[in-house]
């Protein structure tokens, strides 16, 4: 008798269980945006390495502006990127430009605009005179050697500038996941020709390849293949040398089905097919055998043909697997809690994934509000092209009902 079928949690658990983290490569900086950062960053030396005006003014000693107005004497010009060339000395102030190194001596810097300039000399107005003003002391914004970033955070642009800053040029990171697309089947005909008799477009390798990119990972789109054992055998092989597989098409229960088979006949060890799910249902999931190199087996979905089960399959498994494969935490699919602003209706036995749009957005403490979004089965991508996500709706008797809490996971 075959296995009972999983739930989408079971079966989640088991994608999940079966990655292993990508190895780690050295990308210089300006290619680094979005991935994940493998090492701990240290900073190079004190920042600022040097006492540093924060205005342009006068750099003074505080002590000698105990009474104002006071006139100081006019001693060098120091320009951002120039240096002192001399201490600074009772009585005197030099001028100073924003970032520009402050002169031993001087411990504050008076606002230009607070002054006013005479002759050899410059008139201090009155103001509060507090030693530190408007200066950044060498250090004071981190030390050399401090601990700057962890690993396992996103390099955003911010992160990016701060490690610019520390010269890392050269950053380590996991490696980006190589995903393979493969469309079968003899009715499909590349999205650029047109579809002859009995043929539709393939339209799912390049949803499935903007989906990937969505995941910072790179995708690869094979040739379609066609129905036949051969074509499968030698396109799927080519497909397992990357990291992740998205095989489309062919593991129903169809007389042509053959990419289970001939997954299994390649070394791919199948660890469930068929879950408890709508849209998805006929889902296959395996691991590929061991690799050359150092990389982890690759991971193989067989997703259903139907572009709604490629979606869904697609956000709820493969998704949070290739975030597990870059170091990131393996929790799950980014679900956020929303108001069901209708009714949901429940499937005895399948958790549905129901397209929505958001009705009401969310607000402070207060979820968005969803509806569902009405299509004519799992190949309608027409009826969802305004849906903002979906609505898992747990299996079970009864319905979800207005203002219920449900967990949604969005499509942007
Ligand atoms: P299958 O999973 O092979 O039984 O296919 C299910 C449905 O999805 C059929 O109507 C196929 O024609 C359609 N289909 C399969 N692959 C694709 C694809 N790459 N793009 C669009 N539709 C597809
Ligand atoms: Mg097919």
């Amino acid at each position: 008798m075959a296995a009972p079928m999983l739930t989408v949690g079971e079966a989640l658990a088991r994608v999940l269980g079966e990655v292993r983290p990508l190895p780690t490569v050295e990308r210089p900086l300006e290619k680094a945006l979005g991935l994940r950062l493998a090492v701990d960053v240290w900073a190079d030396a004190d920042q600022p390495p040097f006492d540093k005006a924060l205005m342009d003014g006068y750099a003074v000693r505080a002590s000698d502006l105990a009474e104002l107005p006071r006139r100081l004497l006019l001693g060098e010009t120091i320009a951002a990127g120039g240096l002192p060339s001399r201490p600074l000395g009772p009585g005197e102030a030099a001028v100073i430009m924003t970032g520009a190194p402050l002169p031993p001596g001087a411990d504050a810097v008076v606002m230009v605009e607070k002054t006013a300039r005479d002759g050899d000399g410059v008139a201090i107005r009155p103001q509060p005179i507090k030693p530190g003003m408007n200066l950044m002391p060498r250090g004071g914004i981190y030390r050399g050697g401090a601990r700057l970033m962890t690993g396992g955070v996103d390099l955003t642009p911010a992160r990016l500038g701060l490690l610019a800053a520390v010269g890392a040029t050269a950053i380590r990171v996991y490696d980006v996941p190589k995903v393979a697309i493969v469309p079968t089947g003899d009715e499909l005909v590349d999205f650029h020709e047109t579809p002859g008799p009995g043929q539709i477009r393939n339209s799912n390798a390049p949803m499935l390849a903007a989906l990937t990119a969505g995941k910072g990972a790179e995708p690869w789109v094979s040739p379609i293949l066609v129905d036949e054992p051969d074509a499968l055998r030698a396109g799927l092989a080519e497909a397992l040398k990357r990291d992740l597989v998205l095989a489309v098409g062919g593991v129903s229960a169809g007389q042509w089905d053959l990419v289970p088979e001939t997954l299994r006949s390649l070394g791919v060890r199948q660890v469930f097919h068929k879950i408890r799910i709508r849209p998805g249902k006929p889902l296959w999931f395996g691991v590929g055998p061991d690799r050359d190199d150092d990389r982890p087996p690759a991971l193989v979905f067989g997703l259903p043909g139907n572009p709604l089960s490629g979606l869904v399959n697609f956000l709820y498994f493969a998704a949070p697997a290739l975030d597990a494969m870059q170091g990131r935490p393996a929790t799950g699919p980014a679900f956020v809690p929303a108001r069901a602003a209708r009714r949901f209706n429940r499937n005895a036995t399948l958790n549905v994934f129901q397209a929505a749009r958001v009705v009401e957005p969310r607000e402070a403490s207060r979820p968005a509000a969803v509806e569902p979004l009405e299509n004519r089965g799992s190949s309608d991508l027409a009826a969802i092209v305004d849906a903002d996500g979906f609505v898992e709706v747990p299996s079970g008797d009864g319905a979800i009902e207005p203002g219920e809490i449900v967990g949604f996971l969005p499509l942007g």
